[in-house]
């Protein structure tokens, strides 16, 4: 589970600032998909073997108790009481201000762990800029300047300390539950709950984990045509009587958690609607994770031909970066097509898991690459020798060669194209690795 730190403080602290630090190397590795929307609030990050999504609360403002500002205060409430670690910004030039009192008071009431983050230090004496923020009792101040990076990592690796790194992580995996890892995401009413209840009808629950805190993840493990499932909720689930019912508002963190946890991600749209921003971010967040993906568009009972067919050119127009994924249209609430969905999961997981020798991914190269070179670039022509596997899901092809720096964006994504075909890799998308040994 990748640990979730929300940046928290008053406006101007520099919070914007450190978000775009903490997430910027992974922002270079998505940068180039036409298309892609991102939330700019929620991102990777990752210092060393430490993966972590960072959370910016944006303009935060406790004392305001209505309008726009407000909400902003409502949702960054909510992603104080679901992070892992809260940085709490305050502005070493500045000094210390009514307001920070205020957000310290909030923020240690929440009980979650909290570090205080004295920014804008650079050229400053660590010990004297500190000093003043002790009184606001939030623990040592780290001091830090996020526009020049100084005491960066070294307090992102403090507050990562505490949770398990990559590889510790890979052994828990292992030892979880059998089957395939499901999400369901989407966005508010697109009929995620009532897919779940569908899915988890009659007898089909093996077991029903109830979180031992609210930070866990519900998880429940089904089975259907012989084939076992967990499925890591995104909705704050609970059961009543028979059936899962929502109990709690849409969290983004929540989707993003699950995304992070799941082996292949279902992706709810509603046909009665026009695809959002919001259906937008989420699918973005499904391919910086990196995970298997079956599209689900959903109320297709209720919608006339002129709407099917406005849809689907409003998928192709703006979700046209998804076009690995498997297009479904159903009615979760009258159990149509929910069959179709399930067998692309099966499909999109086996791609996602597929295991590939370097004799084939050699050979498979090799042919892409007589069939189209790689252009020239100045006095070097990069050569590409050889293939092997270096991950799954998503499968991570790394290539050998020589200056293969100099390999263009639209060469990289015709060697994921050809090797997607060539294995026939259905619903997952494929990462390339360069490793020039000149
Ligand atoms: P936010 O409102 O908390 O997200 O703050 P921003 O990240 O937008 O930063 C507010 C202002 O402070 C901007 O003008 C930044 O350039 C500046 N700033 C941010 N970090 C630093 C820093 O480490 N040192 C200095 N001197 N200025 C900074
Ligand atoms: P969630 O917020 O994504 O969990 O959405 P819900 O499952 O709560 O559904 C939102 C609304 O859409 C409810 O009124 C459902 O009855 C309705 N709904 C869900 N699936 C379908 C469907 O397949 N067809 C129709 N017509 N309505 C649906």
């Amino acid at each position: 589970m990748k640990p979730t730190l929300v940046l928290v403080g008053r406006p101007n602290v520099g919070k914007s600032t450190l978000f775009n630090r903490l997430t910027r190397s992974r922002d270079a590795l998505v940068a180039d998909i036409p298309g892609l929307t991102r939330d700019r609030h929620y991102g990777h990050g990752r210092i060393g073997h430490r993966p972590f999504l960072a959370v910016d609360t944006g303009g935060f403002e406790p004392l305001v108790k209505d309008g726009i500002v407000h909400e902003m205060a409502r949702q960054a409430e909510a992603a104080i009481a679901e992070a892992d670690a809260l940085l709490f910004i305050v502005d070493g030039r500045t000094g210390l201000t009514p307001q920070d009192k205020v957000i310290a008071d909030l923020l240690r009431r929440s009980g979650r762990p909290l570090h205080l983050v004295v920014n804008k230090a650079e050229g400053m004496d660590r010990a004297v800029v500190g000093a003043e923020f002790h009184e606001l009792g939030c623990g040592e101040p780290r001091v830090i300047s996020a526009a020049h990076g100084d005491g960066v990592n070294e307090l992102i690796d403090l507050v990562l300390e505490a949770f398990p790194d990559e590889e510790e992580q890979k052994g828990d995996q292992l030892s979880g539950p059998p089957g395939i890892r499901l999400a369901i995401a989407g966005r508010p009413n697109v009929g995620k709950s009532t897919l779940i209840n569908t899915l988890l009808g009659e007898d089909r629950v093996i077991a029903f984990d109830m979180p031992g805190t609210t930070r866990d993840a519900i998880e429940i493990e089904f089975e259907k045509n012989g084939r076992q499932y967990t499925l890591i909720d995104t909705a704050g689930l609970r059961r009543k009587g028979k059936v899962f019912e929502t109990i709690e508002k849409f969290s983004v963190i929540k989707t993003l958690q699950a995304i992070e946890e799941a082996n292949v991600v279902v992706l709810m749209l509603d046909a009665s609607q026009d695809i959002s921003d919001q259906d937008a971010h989420i699918a973005g967040f499904i391919i910086e994770a990196g995970r298997a993906l079956v599209i689900a568009v959903n109320k297709w009972d209720a919608v006339d031909a002129y709407r099917r067919e406005r849809i689907k050119i409003d998928i192709e127009r703006k979700l046209n970066f998804l076009g690995f994924a498997r297009v479904h249209y159903i009615s979760a609430l009258h159990g149509q097509g929910i069959g179709g969905v399930l067998g692309s999961v099966d499909k999109a997981y086996a791609a996602a898991m597929a295991k590939l020798t370097t004799p084939k991914l050699t050979r498979a190269l090799l042919a892409v690459v007589e069939k189209q070179g790689p252009p020239r670039h100045g006095l070097f022509r990069p050569k590409l020798r050889y293939a092997h596997q270096g991950g799954s899901n998503p499968p991570i092809i790394v290539i050998h060669g020589n200056a293969l720096d100099q390999i263009p964006d639209s060469y990289t994504r015709y060697l994921e194209r050809s090797f997607l075909d060539i294995f026939k890799l259905q619903g997952t998308p494929l990462q390339i690795r360069f490793k020039s040994s000149t």
